[in-house]
């Protein structure tokens, strides 16, 4: 492993490699639960061995704790407001891993959610209709990543487009950083969605 981590892409779901220091590699594969089969160590095993340049670099690797799973996660809402329930998070909404930065928008949603409705927690006004500022205030601060989510997830889901977007990412270092900083939260979505940006990512 060298000091980045890795995302290697399949038919069939990816492979994330994550170097956490003193020789330790978290290892996470997903993938849609339908294709999990049997016991999910040999499942595990099996995916891992579909991705030769995965394969050989684990080939001496060993175990050093149980393996773990989560999910499902494909679960969308279209909204995260109740009458006297909200969501915030994952409970709201789950980023794809390619996309990432689920704790980011746990954090900043439950800021958000502070900001728009504390006051009404206050005078215990808690129907759904007075909790739309925190939709509102989600959406406007999500939805770029939202749309980059989907956008996203459709290229990986296109081998002959994913195929085509790293290599131009490649060679364009300022695009893949630009890129990297709106999936990391630090760049506004809107800075990558734009016609200028698609194109030269397209040609
Ligand atoms: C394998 C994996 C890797 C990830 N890597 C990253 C990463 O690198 N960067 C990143 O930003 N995000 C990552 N994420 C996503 C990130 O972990 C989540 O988006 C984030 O933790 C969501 O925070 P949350 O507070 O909404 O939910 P959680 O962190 O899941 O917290 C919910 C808590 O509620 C508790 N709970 C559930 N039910 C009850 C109950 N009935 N009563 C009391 N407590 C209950 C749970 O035990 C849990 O502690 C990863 C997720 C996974 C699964």
């Amino acid at each position: 492993m060298g000091t980045v981590g890795e995302m290697h892409v399949t038919g069939s779901g990816y492979v994330g490699l994550a170097p956490v220091g003193n020789g330790l590699t978290n290892v996470s594969v997903v993938a849609d639960q339908r294709t999990v089969r049997g016991r999910p160590i040999d499942w595990f095993r099996q995916v891992i061995s579909r991705i030769p340049e995965v394969q050989s670099r684990l080939a001496r690797a060993e175990f050093t704790g149980p393996l773990r799973g989560a999910g499902p996660f494909a679960r969308r809402s279209t909204r995260a407001t109740a009458d006297r329930a909200v969501l915030v998070g994952d409970a709201a909404d789950f980023y794809d891993p390619f996309t990432g930065e689920g704790v980011y928008a746990a954090l900043r949603g439950a800021e958000l959610l502070a900001s728009t409705v504390s006051s009404r927690l206050e005078s215990d006004r808690l129907d759904a209709t007075n909790l739309t500022a925190y939709d509102r205030a989600r959406h406007h601060e999500f939805r770029g990543k939202w749309i980059l989510e989907r956008i996203i997830a459709w290229t990986v889901g296109h081998p002959f487009a994913l195929d085509h977007a790293a290599k131009r990412l490649a060679s364009k270092p300022h695009l893949a950083d630009l890129l990297v900083g709106v999936t990391g939260d630090f760049v506004p979505a809107k800075q990558v969605l734009r016609p200028g940006y698609t194109l030269q990512l397209v040609w």
